[in-house]
């Protein structure tokens, strides 16, 4: 579909902004990256990008473990579900739900995907789960075990300028053919949160309300159903200001303007943030740790061992593997893990010092 689809997607912006005036960096985010997801499968050979789940199994068989030990402890209750927010293909809950079914944890599965194409190859990678359009129709009458890899930095954020007259959105225009940013005409004071509001002029920072509404219905469900979660991605324990919006295609940056719905487009999650929106809503935060130090606390190195010990004609692979995902140069150290429980579920999860 692409070249032609892509066109379509530029051409619809451009038609909506002349006729309307700019649309707000949430918006062009939130169509690009629906028409990009819809579109393809970013993650499959000779996709856009790699997560930690498709570099190796390690990944998801360590996830299974922590929510496995959870639930453990809670006696082993027996109807529990599994939810995952965008799955990607459906890896990660394959390795997880494997592992954790070594516990006797055979919990019901409930994805949450936006796009149809994407659903098709997690129905292939896990039979029989629920798919869901959002947390909202999520079952409420047991505990879940949730899992987020790289789901909140896809949704659209907000940036807001400081600009000589106050806050300002920072928008989507036109300067010819051209898709530009300009700064907005309406205030925006309401939207910045307390801490920014009295910056500096040309501070811009970065909300993603999405995000939130998201957390603070997982955080409800959580103290009201019980149950944990654990979510992974890039970003940090509090964002600085400045814009973390990155577009990526075939593994190259690439500008955020050059086809919309053509390239993966994300920005950092703002950790900080989240924790608050959870607390707020009734879960319990118990902590964050880098994705390198919570894999290393997790046994990924016994796990690596095993694996190499099964394989041993691949055992630098594997290394390799375990390399990517925990050394502080490549992921280990960008990549944030937290960890959420609620509803009387333990305070304490594998990994994280409170
Ligand atoms: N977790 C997977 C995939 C990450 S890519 C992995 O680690 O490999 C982001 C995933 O979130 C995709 O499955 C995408 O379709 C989904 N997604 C992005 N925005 C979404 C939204 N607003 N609602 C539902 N799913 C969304």
């Amino acid at each position: 579909m692409s070249e032609r689809a892509n066109g379509e997607l530029t051409a619809m912006f451009r038609r909506l902004i002349r006729e309307t005036g700019p649309i707000s960096l949430l918006q062009f985010m939130g169509e690009s990256n629906a028409r990009y997801y819809t579109s393809r499968d970013p993650l499959g050979s000779g996709g856009d990008f790699i997560t930690a789940p498709e570099i190796s199994q390690m990944f998801g068989e360590l996830a299974g473990l922590w929510l496995a030990d959870l639930w453990s402890q809670m006696g082993s209750p027996e109807r529990v579900l599994y939810v995952e927010l965008g799955p990607g293909r459906g890896t990660l809950a394959a390795d997880a739900l494997r592992t954790v079914a070594r516990f006797g944890l055979k919990p019901q599965v409930h994805f949450v995907e936006g796009s149809e194409s994407l659903r098709a190859v997690q129905r292939g990678a896990v039979p029989g789960v629920t798919h869901h359009d959002d947390v909202s129709s999520l079952p409420d009458d047991a505990p879940i075990l949730l899992v987020a890899n790289e789901f909140f930095d896809a949704l659209p954020i907000r940036q807001l300028l400081r600009t000589p007259g106050g806050w300002r959105e920072r928008m989507v225009g036109l300067e010819g053919d051209e898709l530009v940013f300009v700064a907005g005409d309406k205030p925006m004071d309401a939207a910045v949160p307390e801490q920014w509001r009295g910056a500096d002029e040309g501070t811009l920072i970065e909300t993603c309300p999405a995000a939130a509404s998201v957390m603070a219905e997982i955080a409800e469900r959580l103290a009201g159903q019980g149950g944990a979660a654990l979510v992974v991605d890039y970003g940090t324990a509090r964002l600085s200001a400045g814009s973390t919006l990155q577009a990526i295609r075939s593994h190259q940056k690439v500008d955020a303007f050059a086809a919309p719905g053509e390239a993966d487009l994300t920005a950092h999650v703002d950790f900080g943030q989240l924790s608050e929106t959870a607390a707020q809503h009734g879960a319990h935060v118990m902590g964050l740790a880098t994705q390198g130090r919570w894999l290393s606390a997790l046994g990924i190195d016994a796990r690596l061992e095993a694996l190499q010990r099964q394989s041993p004609e691949n055992a630098a692979k594997l290394q390799r593997q375990r390399d990517r995902l925990v050394e502080a140069e490549q992921m280990g150290e960008l990549f944030k893990v937290m960890g959420l429980s609620g509803g009387g579920w333990p305070k304490q999860g594998a990994g994280f010092v409170s």
